[in-house]
């Protein structure tokens, strides 16, 4: 008989974790997606097409591979905001980095341009 784990087993995608923790984390990388999926028990009816679900899951990627969690209809919506606020951390993370960015190209220039009044300076002494 197929194991339990197989239920959620589609398109060569194998669940790694059921995330059931009873905390859920805050912030989460990857998407949360429906899938509708193909238990493979001889005889059901998903081998006529009639597909079980739809079930949720977190897509994401580790190591440049996709890793697919399930998620319980009951932490569907923590989950995705739990999405949305990573994507949103990754966004602040990015700005922060593009302004610290300027900032230091400015702070070169201002260097450069003490450097050259020091030279100009010394050389008309
Ligand atoms: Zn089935």
């Amino acid at each position: 008989m197929a194991k339990k784990k197989d239920v959620t087993a589609v398109e060569g995608v194998h669940v790694r974790e059921r995330e059931t923790e009873k905390a859920l984390p805050k912030t989460l990388p990857g998407a949360v997606c429906w899938q509708w999926v193909r238990c493979g028990k001889p005889g059901c009816k998903c081998e006529r097409g009639e597909l079980h679900g739809p079930y949720a899951y977190r897509f994401e990627r580790v190591d440049g591979r996709l890793r697919k969690h399930y998620i319980p209809k009951a932490d569907v919506a923590a989950l995705i905001a739990a999405c949305e606020r990573h994507r949103e951390d990754g966004r602040a993370r990015r700005a922060a980095h593009r302004e610290l960015t300027e900032l230091l190209r400015g702070y070169t220039a201002t260097c450069r341009e003490v450097e050259r009044w020091v030279k100009t300076a010394r050389s008309s002494r």
